[in-house]
């Protein structure tokens, strides 16, 4: 039981780091910059902790910025206002993410190792692994599910969510709302209606009330020298 919750919570916040971090702030908005050396090492990092689910950098970057540009609007990959459901609107996203074909990644190669079925398979049979290992119960394998399907799971609660309940510092022409209330679970990306009217700002929250885990772990990282941002 331990070691299935300290898998699955050590699990869930490293790839979200890893799509709030690299995939969002890095890849699409270049918020902030990284040495060839840290962009390919969190690049692997990503592939490791999205495991079954790692999104392409060059997709995610494409799908991302017909967000920004169309949010809440027919041409938006993932509407909660456009989609009737988490699973249509999740569909939409998976149809328009599959359709992308011309991407330029700069680690091709790394990319490639990544999205192949060889290392999606090999990391859905590691945690099958892991868990006839340290538990002693099957029922913990019906956690697997959630382990291969963390990046698209994460997508969907900032994608619905985010366009859909909280509240609003600033008036959009979209429908992004801030849900406070339950970004604890989400390191900032539940910030929506802050990062629609500001999409360059590092820094997700406004106000003193809001927290962005994700930019506090950055700030430790610039530090450290790992990362650059003005
Ligand atoms: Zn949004
Ligand atoms: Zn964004």
């Amino acid at each position: 039981m331990i070691f299935a919750a300290s898998f699955l919570i050590l699990h869930w916040y490293l790839s979200l780091f890893c799509q709030s971090f690299y995939l969002h702030r890095y890849i699409s908005h270049k918020q902030v910059k990284l040495s060839p050396f840290w962009d390919g090492f969190f690049l692997i990092l990503t592939i490791i902790a999205q495991g079954p689910s790692f999104l392409r950098p060059e997709h995610y970057k494409k799908l991302h910025g017909r967000h920004h540009a169309y949010s809440d609007s027919e041409k938006d990959p993932h509407s909660p206002v456009m989609s009737g459901s988490v699973i249509r609107m999740m569909k939409k996203t998976y149809d328009e993410y599959m359709s992308i074909n011309d991407s330029n990644e700069r680690f091709p190669r790394i990319v490639a190792v990544g999205d192949s079925v060889v290392t999606r398979t090999f990391f859905v049979l590691s945690y099958i692994a892991l868990y006839l290992a340290f538990t002693d119960s099957f029922w913990f394998l019906l956690l697997v599910p959630i382990h291969s399907m963390l990046g698209p799971i994460h997508g969907a609660i900032v994608n619905w969510c985010g366009h859909k309940y909280g509240y609003q510092n600033h008036q959009l022409t979209d429908n992004s709302k801030n849900t406070l209330l339950i970004d604890f679970l989400m390191m900032g990306e539940l910030y929506q209606n802050n990062h629609h009217a500001n999409s360059q700002k590092l820094n997700f929250a406004d106000n003193s009330f809001e927290i962005d885990f994700t930019y506090v772990l950055l700030r430790a990282l610039r530090r450290l020298r790992i990362v650059a941002y003005e």
